[in-house]
């Protein structure tokens, strides 16, 4: 007999419809004779609708209290899938995170698992129950919900396979598997039938949604084996399995192209270049808790030196403040910011052993007149900042630069 995770993401259980269909899956699955575990996220567009209620409250006292509200969506959901298993006979019980129980630390809204307790979940599966659990939140030491970041039901679902030694984890959601790019923003995206954990790591870190990073560095770490699939699909998908690299794998140069929207640019220029520069510019950014990207320091002829980086979009206004004053006390001649800007990159461990690829991504985009705001490069991947209008474009140029178009049926 094999225990499953599965997981499915806000638009599989978006409806009752929707709940039904899911249910059917699941009964469908224990009916080929496995113990089942289901991670269900908050019903698409609940957890932006609760965020939004909270905004019109002002919230930056009340971290603990955020999370206890967010949390509620999946708490709905866990109910739902289980009454939709009960009225179609089959024996299931809900679990809260707290239930579980699933220990974190007590970082609200971007909380780490430190510890899942399974003692009642062994039990229940042992009694022929299917297990409902509560995906993105937690509990601390204290007894406080905590939550695993936006996206962190793949984090729940990745977790308990690796606690529960799970022989797979199904992440279910609205594709049917990993595409060398979003599929939403180039129809011609190919679906990968593996990808390396190393790879899907970097896409994920790079902006590809599709898992949350923490749940592919999960099963990096426990070696979990990990598919994304879709629910919207009759039967049985493979969808992709995310791997370690094997000698068999076809071994592309590129295996796929990330992008950020979330990013934005800031700018600080004509500051008297000494030693303690590039601390004295980064130094009250990073105290204020704001995570700092991309780093780019140019040193001119007079002596001065041009300093720009990237935050998180929603860091932007308080970065852009702090290094307005930063200006004013090393006498800056400027300090200008972009919130209009994009991340692209090209992702591969093949890159490691083919020379050029850089200067092909850079001509192909120069082609088409897209110019280039920052560069960053490590062994497998290469990052582009350019204007955020050119997102799609650039895509799309690189997505057949790199031959990764899906060939035309
Ligand atoms: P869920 O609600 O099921 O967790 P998400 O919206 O978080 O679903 O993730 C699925 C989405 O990820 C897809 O609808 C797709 O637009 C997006 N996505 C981004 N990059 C990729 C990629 N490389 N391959 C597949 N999907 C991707
Ligand atoms: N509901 C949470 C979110 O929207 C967690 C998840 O869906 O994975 O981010
Ligand atoms: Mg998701």
């Amino acid at each position: 007999m094999a225990l499953i995770v599965q997981k499915y993401g806000g638009t599989s259980v978006g409806t009752i419809e929707r709940i039904h269909a899911v249910a059917e899956r699941v009964i469908a699955t224990r009916d080929k004779g496995n113990q089942l575990v289901v991670v269900v996220s908050a019903m698409s567009g609940e957890t932006n609708r609760l965020i939004s209620l909270a905004n019109q409250i002002d919230t930056r006292l009340s971290l603990r209290e955020m999370d206890v509200l967010v949390s509620t969506g999946e708490q709905t959901t866990i109910a739902l899938l289980s009454m939709a298993l009960h009225a179609k006979g089959a024996d299931a019980k809900s679990y809260t995170g707290a239930q579980i129980k699933m220990l974190t630390d007590s970082v609200h809204s971007k909380a780490r698992i430190k510890d899942i307790q399974c003692g009642n979940m062994q039990a229940d599966l042992a009694a022929g129950n299917i297990i409902v659990v509560a995906g993105f939140q937690g509990v601390d030491e204290q007894g406080n919900i905590t939550t695993l970041g936006r996206g962190g039901s793949d984090t729940t679902a990745v977790a308990m396979a690796a606690a529960l030694k799970a022989d797979e984890c199904q992440i279910y959601t609205d594709v049917d598997g990993v595409y060398t790019t979003d599929p939403r923003v180039e129809p011609k995206a190919r679906k990968l039938d593996r990808i390396t954990f190393e790879e899907m790591l970097e896409m994920a870190s790079l902006g590809s949604k599709v898992l949350q990073i923490r749940s592919v560095e999960f099963a990096g770490k426990y070696n979990v084996p990990l598919r994304v699939l879709s629910s919207f699909e009759d039967g049985e998908g493979v969808g992709t399995l995310i791997t370690t690299e094997d000698e068999e794998m076809e071994q592309a140069v590129i295996s796929g192209i990330a992008f950020n929207r979330d990013e934005a640019q800031l700018t600080i220029s004509g500051v008297p270049d000494k030693p303690g520069v590039a601390s004295d510019i980064l130094g009250p950014v990073t105290e204020a808790n704001i995570e700092i990207d991309m780093i780019v320091q140019n040193v001119g002829e007079d002596g001065t030196t041009d300093f720009t980086f990237t935050v998180h979009r929603n860091d932007y206004d308080k970065a852009l403040a702090l290094l307005e004053k930063t200006g004013k006390k090393l006498g800056a001649k400027k300090v200008k910011g972009n919130d209009a800007i994009v991340k692209i990159s090209l992702v591969g461990v093949g890159m490691r052993s083919h020379a050029g690829i850089a200067s092909s991504m850079f001509a192909a985009l120069a082609r088409e007149a897209i110019n280039i705001l920052m560069i960053s490069t490590s062994e497998i991947k290469i990052s582009v900042v350019v204007d955020e209008k050119y997102l799609e474009l650039g895509v799309r140029t690189l997505h057949s630069e790199f031959d990764l178009d899906q060939e035309a049926v």
